[in-house]
């Protein structure tokens, strides 16, 4: 047993000590993997062994093999989609998520994440300022956040038409129609086709330019049809940022009887700013939201939050029941009837520990911040010869394109990232928005600075020096 237990802490030890090792290499190391695949399959691959290795020399194996695979995503110069890092008190409390290894299915497996996944619940509504009577299911993603909204939207438009889903299916059920705004995120379509509701018959509302539904679109398409219906609208487009104008959406959804839900993957997160917050002004008016808490709000994966105003809905699109199943000790949820999941681990720790480390003011410094370090590299962008920001940066995301005398700028805009990535002093993806080529930008990372910016700057001008 003392050889066990030795074999253990040598093991964690290890573990923590390149853990460290990496958080000290992400200011300086190259923000792309350097290694290949084949790299990667070598060291990590071959066939499974026949008598297994010592636990210690499994993770010396695995620190070795997967480093040259590893993307400093969680450093201060990874522009990348939107991914956002981990706060010091996040990732200490993800390592004791997996060391106390609870699963957060029920009270009784868990209090304690029982108990932390309620006031959590009531700190996320309370700091998005959201109806303080809604539910909150703790699930992985915003994908799983839109599933879980978009199954309580399915369960009450539905039952106002007198049809049992959970009981009778779809088979025969009244249509029901689904509106998304023309730059919907894919997975609200994957959270549809999931929910078995398809994704043909969905209408796409046009926006406008900054990607914004336009209301009155919107409305046309309410007033031309009757029956159950839900709508779905954006807070944070995924390249620029911008926020749909929920208040009217609101209004719209309303007087047509409809669901309105949020995806607010990482916009929603302008609400717990007072400078920001009236970028997502009528937030609270939705039906339900999705966001992310391992994007802005800095947590490890994986980390999404589903936020109903009706619980009633809710709980009958999610709960699970069995004869085995202790239910609500002590006045306290069992906290899978609210998600898709049963047994989870405790993913609500790392929230908590991320929220009580910042405090309200630190939750709106961050989003801040990170707006305003990207408002100070658009506008710096801009000033570049040959360079175009095409978005008006409101938020935490940019979309730039590069011209070249005498070249195509959709080639030299791609050539540009490429070598931007290369350089590797940070990274930075594409996209074709409205059939051009664009670079994105995401600012939602804690460590990022101004020095992070001006060095990124200096890349990307290098990179279009080198292309032009
Ligand atoms: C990231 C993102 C999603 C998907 O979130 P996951 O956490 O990857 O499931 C959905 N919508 C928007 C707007 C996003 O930015």
């Amino acid at each position: 047993m003392t050889g066990e237990r030795d074999s253990e802490r040598r093991t964690l030890d290890a573990a923590a000590r390149a853990a460290l090792a990496f958080l000290e290499s992400l200011p300086t190391r190259p923000v792309a993997p350097g290694g290949s695949s084949q790299q990667l399959v070598a060291e990590l691959g071959g066939p499974l062994l026949e008598d297994g290795a010592a636990p210690e020399e499994v993770i010396e194996q695995l620190v070795r093999g997967a480093s040259p695979g590893l993307v400093a995503s969680a450093g201060p110069r990874y522009f990348g989609f939107v991914l956002g890092g981990t706060l010091p008190a996040a990732l200490a409390a993800d390592w004791l998520v997996s060391a106390w290894d609870q699963n957060a299915s029920l009270f009784v497996t868990s209090p304690a994440a029982a108990v932390v996944e309620d006031v959590v619940a009531s700190w996320l509504l309370d700091l998005l300022g959201l109806p303080r009577d809604a539910s909150v299911g703790f699930v992985t993603g915003t994908q799983m956040a839109t599933f879980t909204g978009l199954a309580a939207a399915r369960h009450a438009v539905l039952q106002r038409v007198g049809w049992d889903v959970e009981g009778d299916g779809l088979r025969g059920a009244p249509p029901m129609r689904v509106l998304v705004g023309e730059h919907a995120h894919v997975t609200v379509l994957a959270a549809l086709r999931m929910l078995g509701l398809g994704t043909r018959d969905v209408v796409r509302v046009a926006a406008d330019g900054q990607g914004r539904m336009r209301t009155t679109e919107l409305r046309r398409v309410l007033e031309a049809g009757t029956g159950p219906t839900v709508v779905c609208a954006q807070a944070g487009d995924v390249d620029t940022g911008a926020v749909d104008p929920l208040a009217d959406i609101a209004g719209a959804s309303r007087e047509a009887g409809a669901w309105l839900h949020i995806d607010g993957a990482f916009g929603l997160w302008a609400a717990a700013s007072p400078r920001l917050r009236g970028l997502v002004e009528g937030v609270e008016l939705a039906d339900s939201w999705a966001t992310d808490a391992h994007k802005w709000l800095n947590v490890p994966y994986d980390s999404g939050v589903a936020i109903v105003a009706h619980s009633d809905a809710h709980h009958a699109a999610m709960n699970a029941t069995a004869a085995y199943f202790v239910q609500g000790v002590d006045g306290c949820r069992d906290g899978f009837e609210w998600t898709p999941q049963a047994s989870r681990r405790a993913r609500v720790l790392p929230v908590w520990a991320a929220l009580r480390s910042l405090g309200r003011r630190g939750v709106a410094d961050l989003v801040e911040r990170c707006c305003a370090l990207a408002g100070d590299m658009a506008e710096r962008l801009r000033a570049l010869p040959g360079v175009e920001v095409l978005n008006r940066v409101s938020l935490n995301q940019i979309l730039v394109r590069f011209h070249a005398p005498g070249q195509d700028a959709n080639a030299v805009t791609r050539a540009v990232i490429a070598e931007v990535q290369r350089e590797g002093v940070c990274w930075v993806g594409g996209t074709t928005r409205d059939g051009r080529v664009a670079m994105r930008v995401s600012i939602c990372n804690w460590r990022t600075g101004q020095e992070d910016v001006d060095r990124s700057l200096r890349s990307m001008a290098r990179a279009l020096r080198a292309v032009s």
